[in-house]
């Protein structure tokens, strides 16, 4: 079993955030994630050719989830390698890849429900200028599925849902590296101060299986993610590193239930008037100050996680 593999971060800036697309250096190369649609243009191409390498080469486009910033730049890159790489997505997540309109049904369903109509416009043209257009998947997996990169280079697939409804990690056999992306946030994005967790209770279990279960050696996160101390962690954690990032992403969540269920009234949230709508209180006692009008906006979204977990609307 090989001791190392070369794995290549590339952070894929947009806006003022960023997100990481990871290069695994094998007989069959791939890249995990891919940014948004420009990033395969603005990072991705640039980065792997300061190594040498030719994007165009690349055998595999591996997404650990459908969301804008890690999928967005699918389409581009697979035409760059002639469309001859395979793209693989986590099958609950598919039909994001398939059809760039079913981010706007998902988007409807979250963030969409907390914004007034004209940021709703403004929001859905983003994604769709973000999202290249749709492509059929070579391989849709699920847990326990693994993908042979040549020689002995092979990942498995673990199912890590919570931040999105099916997403997955990709565990580098032998070393026990995670692919985690946005599995483990800690406390919530360094940009944005809040993580985003579409579905609390398998985020949880989620967190709970990396922890207890899988034990990755390293972890390569999709963002730089928030300490405790509030200080923007590495995208690459290692050792002791991963143990805390685990606790720390489980801690949030444990404050973030026992928050929101102090502010159930007669089993709902009270409605009240606010900058966060009927959240408003919730976001008061947690300090939180993020733009409302932001996309994404990690509170909305988590918020509306705790509310189906803790009322089932
Ligand atoms: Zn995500």
């Amino acid at each position: 079993m090989t001791d190392t593999i070369r794995v290549i971060p590339i952070e894929c800036k947009f806006g003022k955030t960023s997100a990481y697309a990871y290069y695994i250096d094998a007989p069959e190369p791939a890249l995990i994630d891919t940014g948004i649609h420009s990033s395969a243009e603005d990072a991705i191409e640039p980065v792997l050719k300061e190594y040498g390498i030719q994007i165009e080469d690349m055998k595999w486009i591996l997404l650990t989830h459908g969301h804008v910033d890690h999928l967005g730049g699918a389409r581009a890159v697979w035409e760059k390698t002639g469309r001859k790489a395979k793209v693989v997505i986590p099958k609950k997540e598919a039909e994001l890849l398939r059809n760039k309109n079913k981010h706007l049904d998902d988007y409807d369903q979250l963030q969409g429900k907390y914004v007034d109509a004209s940021y709703q416009e403004m929001h859905k043209n983003i994604l769709m200028n973000d999202i290249g257009e749709g492509i059929e998947p070579a391989d849709e997996v699920s847990d326990g599925d693994t993908i042979s990169l040549g020689g002995d280079v092979s990942l498995t697939v673990v199912e890590t849902a919570g931040h999105s409804a099916g997403m997955v990690s990709f565990i580098l056999n032998g070393l026990e590296w995670a692919f985690a992306a946005d599995a483990v946030q800690m406390y919530g994005g360094a940009q944005g101060g809040f993580p985003t967790i579409e579905q609390p209770a398998l985020y949880r279990k989620s967190l709970n299986r990396l922890f207890e279960e899988i034990k990755p050696k390293r972890l390569f996160l999709g963002h730089h993610f928030l300490d405790n101390n509030g200080n923007a962690s590495q995208a690459q954690l290692d050792g002791e590193e991963v143990v805390k990032a685990l606790k720390l992403s489980l801690d949030m969540d444990k404050k973030l239930a026992a928050v929101f269920k102090r502010h159930l009234y007669e089993g709902k949230i009270e409605d009240r008037e606010g900058t966060y709508g009927r959240f408003t209180s919730i976001a008061e006692e947690l300090e939180y100050k993020g733009n409302p009008n932001h996309l994404p906006c990690a509170f909305f979204v988590t918020m509306n996680g705790y509310e189906e977990e803790y009322i089932g609307f």
